[in-house]
């Protein structure tokens, strides 16, 4: 992650929470939403920041903790939702089975991966990667943002592609948003797909997005995707460096 705008300062105060869970829903074959209450709380993130999600009674070798985007935006009130990949690991399938009611630890909020509402924005989502996105675009439509923001979004296969609806609806809202997708392996996939196919490239990003306007870039995904992206903006579309903020998921 790398350091964006203001300070330390200006960011919300870190704070340890133990939140009731709301829901756990269901995204995709392989990922889940879990909403968790804040009322009452006092706990505050800009968009889009991270937690750290613990769990207890979890026996993982790899300890009881994670660190997640927030898939929400904090104009939705009194709650944050991460979402995630559902992998077989002690963790993961711990976090599966939380019900309504109970109880997980969050420590947050934590990250620089700050939406910047003031220019033109390009995000460029790989996979779950998707969730801080879905975040920034919720925000910049509930407050009105007048800045135009163009989504490309890749998956494997297109059920994959979490959110699809939501960002339909959000871009069907305003000609300020547009959304793009891309599936990598549609031949993995039972379903039909007749939407662009193979991964975000330069030849697609300048189809699709106006670099003259200058936008800042953000890129999500795993690390050899944002590494791919950034090389790329950088090197063959001229991005300045300064105008690229990325979020690496490391960890899978
Ligand atoms: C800033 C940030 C944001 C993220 N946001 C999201 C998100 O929104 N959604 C999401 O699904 N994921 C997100 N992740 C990834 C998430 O934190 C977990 O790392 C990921 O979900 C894998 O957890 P797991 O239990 O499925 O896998 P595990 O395999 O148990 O991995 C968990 C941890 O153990 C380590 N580990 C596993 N095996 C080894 C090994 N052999 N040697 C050394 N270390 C090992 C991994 O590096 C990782 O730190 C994010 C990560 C970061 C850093």
């Amino acid at each position: 992650m790398r350091v964006l705008g203001s300070g330390d300062a200006d960011l919300p105060p870190r704070g340890e929470y133990e939140l009731p869970l709301l829901e756990n829903r269901r995204e995709s074959p392989t990922s889940r939403t879990f909403r968790f209450s804040t009322k009452g709380t006092g706990f505050r993130y800009l968009s889009n920041q991270a937690i750290r999600l613990a769990l207890p009674g979890v026996d993982d070798p790899w300890g009881r903790a994670r660190l997640f985007s927030l898939s929400s935006s904090p104009t939705e009130p009194d709650i944050l939702a991460v979402t995630c990949k559902i992998s077989d690991t002690p963790f993961k399938r711990a976090l599966a089975r939380l019900r309504p009611g109970d109880t997980a630890y969050v420590f947050g909020p934590v990250g620089r991966f700050l939406y910047d509402a003031s220019r033109p924005a390009l995000f460029l989502a790989g996979g779950i990667g998707i969730t801080p996105f879905r975040g920034m675009l919720r925000f910049a439509t509930d407050r009105g943002v007048t800045q135009p923001i163009t989504l490309l979004y890749s998956a494997r296969v297109p059920e994959e592609l979490v959110f699809r609806r939501e960002l339909d609806a959000i871009a069907r809202s305003s000609p300020l948003r547009s959304v793009h997708y891309t599936v990598t392996r549609p031949s993995d996939s039972s379903k039909t797909w007749s939407g662009h196919i193979g991964r975000i490239d330069e030849e697609w990003i300048s189809e699709v997005v106006d670099l003259s306007l200058r936008p800042r870039v953000y890129v999500a995904g795993l690390p050899e995707m944002v590494q791919a992206m950034v090389i790329l903006l950088e090197g063959r579309l001229n991005v300045p460096r300064d105008s690229i903020d990325f979020e690496v998921f490391r960890g899978y």
